[in-house]
């Protein structure tokens, strides 16, 4: 088994942590009815995708 040769200290774990943080996510406008949508989904608000309506969104 490989084994460290040497104790990480503190403030190099934490510097290699300091990457580790997870990337919000990403919103953009419907182009139907302008509410904020994720990317490559079925606008949650008015079921439009692509230009067409695609699911049915109850009131
Ligand atoms: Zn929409």
């Amino acid at each position: 088994m490989a084994v460290p040769k040497s104790k990480i200290s503190p403030s190099r774990r934490n510097m290699r942590r300091a990457h580790d943080a997870l990337a919000s996510n990403s919103y953009h406008e419907c182009s139907n009815c302008g509410e904020l949508k994720r990317p490559h989904h079925v606008c949650a608000s008015c079921g439009h995708y692509d230009g067409r309506e695609v699911a049915e969104i109850e009131a």
